[in-house]
This record gives C-alpha cells, structure tokens and sequence, in this order.
C-alpha cells in the first residue's frame, strides 16, 4: 500500500470525525425550542417585574414630596389658627379664615393624594410578591425540560472530547505534510477538506473532472485536489482497497 493511499484513507475518516463534531457542536449552541420559548418567558416576566418595580419607585419619590406639603400645610394651618386667637379687627379676622381655608384645601388635597399613592403602591408591591411567589412553580413545572437539556448539552461535550481524542489518534498516522494540508482546507472550506468523486465529478462543487485528472485520482500516487473547489479528492474504490488491505494485515 502507497503512503497517499494510505494517508487518503485516513483523512476522510478524519474528516468524517470532524463532521460529527461539527454536527454535535451545532446541537450543542443550539438549544430546543421548547428550551427557547423558556428562556424568552422568563426574560419576559422579568421585564415585567422591572416596570412594576419602576412604578413603584417612581410613586415613592412623588410620596416624598407629598408627605414634605403635607406636613408644610399642617404647619402653615397651625400658624394661622393660632393667629385667629390674635386678631384685632374684622378685616383681619376675614384675612385669616380666608388662609385657614386655603391651607385646609391644600392640606386635604395632599393627603388624599397621599393616601392614593400608599394604596396603589401596596397594591402594586402585593402584586410583585405574588409574581415572584408564583415563579418557584413555574420554574419547577419546566425544570425537567431544562435538565433534560443541560444533561443533553453536557453528552454532546463529552461526545466532542472522545471525537477529538480519536481524530489525533489518525492525524498521528498522516504524513504532517498532507495533514497540514488537510487542517489548512478544514478551516479555510468551512470544515470540508475531502472531497469524494462521483461519476467524474467533485461530489462538493459538482466540477467535472478531466478524464486525465480522474485518472491521476484513481491511481493515489499523489494529493489531488479539485480544480474548482481546492478540495482533496479521492475515489470510494480507494478507500475501500485500503480498508481490505488494513482488515488483511
Ligand atoms: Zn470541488
């Protein structure tokens, strides 16, 4: 058995190897829809939770200023009524019960709207606490189909360790020469380097073959790569030879 024949026969299975990484890779960045439709509820319901929250913060900084009127109209009321105790004449006296209206006014219309921002609020914390008391459900409800993808994920990384391991194990028995070329091609023909002739054309970019290049093909005595495509070529026969003569030795 030649050298190319031999390092031929290593690469495809080394490029099969590398098609099955690639295939478990893409599952694992790739998570079920049901894991998805999960993920987006979730951020959902935490979007949600942060607006009621918002609402809540900015009704406690209107409560601030409202609480501060209220209690500058309390003052204010006090300081007239006990000016009423002091007056001297009528129109003075009109003077201040007209203030001590006005305060009464303003200082009612603080307090109830004091007493409006305390209930919404207390609605609205009421509701974030039953929100959050409900997820723990939720969570468990789902929580089979997230182990059940995060134990999948973890199987396609130990997958992808053994395939790994195996695909150095060949690229030990190839020539570095054509192995770098192989490497090389893997990473600049989006992790294809071979490529099988069928019918006398490249099974990847469907170039057909000179018949003098087919023929160069079918001997394997050297690297022959596709005119179009860069690709390594190789014929199914040959491959099947080598593994004949491998299983014989
Ligand atoms: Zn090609």
């Amino acid at each position: 058995m030649n050298n190319v024949r031999h390092d031929l026969a290593l690469m495809v299975r080394l490029q099969e190897l590398y098609d099955r990484i690639a295939v478990a890779i893409r599952e694992r960045q790739t998570p079920p829809h049901e894991v998805r439709k999960l993920h987006q509820a979730n951020l959902d319901r935490q979007a949600e939770l942060e607006k009621i929250e918002q609402q809540v913060q900015t009704h406690d900084d209107e409560l601030k200023e409202v609480r501060k009127k209220e209690e500058e109209w309390k003052l204010e009321l006090e300081h007239f009524q006990r000016q009423k105790g002091m007056v001297t004449n009528e129109r003075e006296f009109t003077a201040v019960i007209s203030e001590i209206d006005y305060a009464t006014k303003a200082l009612e219309e603080a307090a109830s709207r004091r007493r409006e921002l305390e209930d919404i609020n207390g609605a609205l914390v009421a509701e974030i606490e039953e929100r959050r008391g409900a997820r723990p459900e939720e969570e468990a409800a789902h929580k089979d189909v997230v182990e059940a993808w995060e134990n999948r994920k973890q199987e396609l990384m130990a997958q992808v360790h053994g395939l790994v391991t195996e695909a150095k194990n060949l690229e030990s028995g190839i020539d570095p020469k054509n192995r770098a070329r192989f490497m090389r091609l893997l990473e600049s023909k989006k992790g294809t380097a071979v490529a099988v002739v069928v019918e006398g054309s490249c099974s990847l970019c469907h170039f057909a073959l000179r018949p003098h290049l087919q023929q160069r093909v079918r001997r394997c005595e050297e690297i022959i790569t596709c005119e179009t495509c860069h690709r390594i070529l190789y014929m199914e026969e040959t491959i099947n030879e080598v593994d004949t003569a491998t299983e014989s030795v």
